[in-house]
């Protein structure tokens, strides 16, 4: 068995005197001429690595300590003692140094200043750097008040499928899942590849959502939320776009717009608030490093009420700022990260919750409002984003249409088929109640709560058009 040893984040908050064993890795080494050395030692369970002062009168002193690397991993047994250094109460007063594991001058994280783009070559390894163990703490405390705040609130963890038959948007993008030879797949009479000989029998994707499965546990037992994996075959390049990216998508019967707007507001503050508590060190960190007033925008978010706006209001905002617009705006267009920036980061100054958007832009499960006589004859839908500052929208939701006809209506107005949503349609047949819900990106959260510019910077493993490694 492995002995038995104290984590880092353990030892750092213990009182000198104190007999321990720690294992990590190296991440420098300072020989002093007077006969020591002191190496730091990061093992992951918190911010900051703990000193280790090694004497020369240890046995392996020239053969191993003084030849250790950045990289190396160590078991190491010694005594807690004040430190007479700056920052930290303690040091490891080693009795004993064991090499475990050499890494030699091509270890690709060496101690100074890496670029973002280098390291993400070396994802691997990348989690060795004080940034990526940051945002790996920060994205975990971020998960973990995910499922704190719906499981405090009765809500049910339901595992929607990953694979699936069924395309939540209606509009392509996604990627198809099948074992079909490339080379010569089985083909129709009619010329066109035969599905029915495909593994599921039938064409299958990766999932783009689980809401419309999601839909259906919520209409049995009233409060759900699904949170996995999602996959978009967008072409998409920018620093907030994925092709697989984690999705929290909480939804509640007997609801109507307005409850989600404020589950969404309450949810976001909680996150924020939860992951500022667990990992204050490694937010200092991100915050010295991205974007130093980070700590105080998040309080404020914490403090203040969003903002509520309809999309029409905004429009009108958006048309007198007296900004030229990459995009222009005027009622029906579907509004662009430069302009949602703008309404919470310029405007409003706080997230914003943007409210009933045009028909003709959204998806068709999204509730009809009564409103044409409004815009020209133009309807909107009961749909909510939630705006915040750097990223744009955070939060996608909306109320369902939960009358039959009307649905049915607009999927046939979308050129769909409803007997392509047949089961979907049977949540409306059979007891049919409002309800409402929405999508929250994992990562987009990350990047917010940690300022990192770049979505590829806090997912492990970044999958993005034309890039897949590892
Ligand atoms: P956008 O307009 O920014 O591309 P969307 O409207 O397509 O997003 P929704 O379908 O509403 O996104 O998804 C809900 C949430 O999931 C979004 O608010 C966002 O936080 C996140 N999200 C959507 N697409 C991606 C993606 N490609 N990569 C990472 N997160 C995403
Ligand atoms: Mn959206």
């Amino acid at each position: 068995m492995f002995p038995k040893r104290s984590l880092v984040r353990e030892a750092l908050a213990s009182p000198p005197g104190g007999k321990i064993v720690l294992a990590g890795w190296v991440r420098t080494l300072r020989c002093s001429k007077g006969g020591f050395s002191f190496i730091t030692v990061n093992d992951g369970s918190c911010f900051e690595s703990i000193q280790v002062m090694a004497e020369a009168s240890l046995s392996n002193y020239e053969s191993v300590v003084v030849r250790l690397t950045a990289g190396c991993s160590v078991l190491v047994r010694g005594e807690l003692a004040a430190s007479p250094g700056k920052g930290q109460a303690v040091e490891l007063k080693a009795s004993e140094v064991e090499l475990l594991g050499r890494a030699d001058e091509t270890f690709p994280i060496q101690p100074k200043k890496h670029t973002m783009e280098f390291l993400r070559t070396v994802a691997h390894l990348r989690p060795r750097t004080n940034t990526f163990g940051a945002v790996a703490r920060v994205r975990n405390a971020v998960c973990a008040a995910v499922h704190g705040f719906f499981q405090e609130r009765g809500f049910l963890y339901v595992h929607t499928p990953i694979v699936t038959g069924s395309d939540c948007e209606g509009a392509g993008q996604m990627f198809r899942v099948s074992t079909l030879d490339f080379e010569k797949p089985p083909r129709g009479a009619d010329g066109k590849i035969d599905y029915s000989q495909d593994f599921f029998s039938r064409p299958t994707f990766l999932t783009v959502s689980g809401q419309l499965e999601g839909e259906t546990y919520a209409c049995a037992l009233d409060k759900i939320y699904t949170f996995g994996p999602t996959f978009r075959a967008e072409n998409s390049n920018t620093p907030r776009h994925l092709s697989e990216f984690w999705m929290v998508e909480p939804e509640m019967a007997f609801c109507d717009l307005d409850d989600d707007a404020d589950l969404a507001e309450a949810f976001l503050k909680h996150i924020l608030s939860k992951t500022l508590e667990r990992c204050p060190k490694d937010v200092a960190f991100l915050s010295e490093r991205n974007d130093k007033t980070l700590p105080d925008t998040l309080k404020h978010i914490i403090q203040s009420d969003f903002v509520r706006l309809s999309y029409t209001e905004a429009v009108e905002i958006l048309k007198a700022s007296g900004k030229t617009w990459e995009f222009p705006v005027s009622w029906g267009v579907d509004l662009q990260t430069e302009h949602e920036r703008y309404l919470t980061e310029e405007k409003f100054k706080k997230p914003v919750i943007l409210m009933n958007y045009p028909a003709k832009i959204k998806a068709f499960y999204m509730r009809m409002n009564d409103d044409a006589a409004d815009h020209g004859g133009e309807r909107t839908v009961a749909a909510m984003d939630v705006l915040v500052p750097k990223i744009g929208e955070i939060i996608g939701g909306s109320q369902r249409e939960e009358r039959l006809d009307v649905l049915e209506g607009r999927i046939r107005a979308m050129n769909m088929k409803p007997e392509d949503y047949g089961w979907y349609l049977d949540l409306r047949r059979f007891g049919t109640v409002p309800h409402a819900g929405f999508g929250l990106g994992l990562e987009r959260t990350v990047q917010f709560v940690t300022g990192m510019s770049n979505i590829r910077d806090v997912i492990p493993y970044p999958r993005v058009p034309r890039s897949a490694e590892f």
